[in-house]
């Protein structure tokens, strides 16, 4: 639900501008930033099961690429569309600049609704769409990676058919052409709960800071997908109490605390939905945004914390999960109102960290365990958070601007140390 003026490519200019005008940026390099470099917009054809042919609409805009290679997810969502990928590719950029990875930013994704089409329709678009986009993606180029309703099965489709379309010489090179594929098929172990863990892990650096004691400290989630479910296994690990989740099937409430790992099991065998679980009472949309609790987790779609909604809010803490889910009008009120805030650039940063090291084990035909993977992930997120918040501290700002200055100095040194072609 798009509850301001403006879109939201308009929002992300709203927060580069207030970071770039704090540094004083380079205004060449300011301009560079301030646009996307490529938007690939494709039509494509999709025979349905019932035998009609169909045309889908897809997306990828990549931002930039001073850093290294395009990188960002694909997702599947009737909300996607130009201005939606344009603002989610700039976010990329942002955050594996944080995160110190040596990637750019690029977003894409299809507009549809994944949950009307069956399991053999949605390969056939996938096939198609990765088909499309035909050489702008490429495992040292531009590489895919799950999103909003797309997962490792996504990712071997588009795997398998961009190795299909490639010559026999080249196949088995461009395993890496996507991260987020399942374990048979070159994943990682530890990509599927990354970004969780990254946000638990800034949850936990913020709380130290903070003098928050996260053992039976409360809190609330928005979203029990990938993101959400994984955050509240992590969360339940700090011995923190989960008391409300929403998705788009319901909204479940328990006071006593709802088990997160029995509602990731509930979910699983329910087509990923909450809605009917059996163990929690059910509440309003405006009671769930106005429960008192430590933190809220919203780990959903953009837009969620809004002027409308910000003023509802009864907590200390908001962890962004999502991508975008507050306008900057929002941040302004959660600030007035001292809610601290822990971006979404740094917040879900594990997700494409653990991306990083699927791609490099990949490169180097290697296999690294489980403990291995999570303690990497830990440690860049720490840095990244350890960094953002000196930064912070440094400009007498808050997290989302300082995480920002952390990119763009990151960009702006790169661009002057190279100059600019030809
Ligand atoms: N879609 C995730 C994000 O927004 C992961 C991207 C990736 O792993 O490349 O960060």
């Amino acid at each position: 639900m798009k509850t301001t003026h403006r879109s939201i490519y308009e929002d992300v200019q709203v927060q580069f501008n207030k970071a770039a005008d704090l540094i004083n940026m380079n205004p060449g390099i300011r301009s560079i930033l301030s646009q996307t470099a490529n938007e690939i917009v494709v039509h494509f054809p999709v025979k349905m099961d019932d035998g009609h042919v169909r045309m889908f609409t897809g997306y990828r805009v990549q931002h930039n690429n001073i850093l290294g290679p395009y990188k960002g997810g694909l997702r599947y969502h009737p909300s996607v569309d130009l201005d939606d990928a344009k603002a989610l590719a700039t976010w990329m950029t942002w955050k594996t600049a944080i995160a110190g990875l040596p990637y750019g930013g690029a977003k894409g994704g299809v507009q549809f609704d994944p949950s009307k089409c069956s399991v053999g329709e949605i390969e056939r678009i996938t096939r198609r769409f990765t088909y499309s986009l035909g050489n702008n993606i490429g495992p040292e180029y531009d590489i895919p990676a799950p999103d909003v309703n797309t997962g490792p099965q996504t990712m071997a489709w588009i795997l398998d058919t961009y190795m299909s379309t490639r010559s026999q010489g080249e196949r088995n090179n461009c395993l890496h052409v996507v991260t987020g594929k399942p374990i048979n098929s070159g994943g990682t172990l530890g990509r599927d709960r990354a970004t969780g863990f990254g946000v638990v892990t800034t949850i936990a650096e913020w709380a130290k800071e903070n003098k928050m004691n996260l053992s039976k400290a409360t809190y609330t989630v928005q979203g029990f997908g990938n993101v959400g479910s994984w955050s509240a296994h992590f969360m339940k690990e700090k011995g923190a109490i989960l008391l409300a989740v929403e998705d788009i099937s319901g909204i479940l409430y328990s006071e006593k605390g709802i088990d997160p790992d029995q509602l990731m099991e509930f979910a699983k065998s329910n087509n990923g939905k909450i809605g009917s679980y059996p163990n929690a009472a059910t509440i309003t949309h405006k009671e769930f945004l106005s429960l008192k609790a430590d933190i809220f987790i919203p780990a959903a779609l953009s837009n969620q914390i809004t002027l409308e909604t910000a003023p509802l809010l009864n907590v200390k803490l908001v962890a962004e999960g999502a991508n975008g889910p507050t306008t900057p009008e929002a941040d302004e009120v959660l600030q007035q109102r001292g809610i601290g805030l822990i971006p979404d650039v740094l917040c879900n940063s594990g997700g494409v960290t653990g991306s990083y090291f699927e791609w490099l084990q990949n490169k180097r035909s290697e296999y690294w365990e489980l403990e291995e993977v999570m303690e990497k992930i830990r440690k860049k997120v720490t840095e990244g958070y350890a960094n953002v918040s000196s930064t912070a501290k440094a400009h007498k700002t808050d997290l989302r601007t300082a995480a920002y200055i952390v990119a763009l100095n990151r960009l702006e040194k790169a661009y002057i140390e190279r100059g600019i072609f030809p």
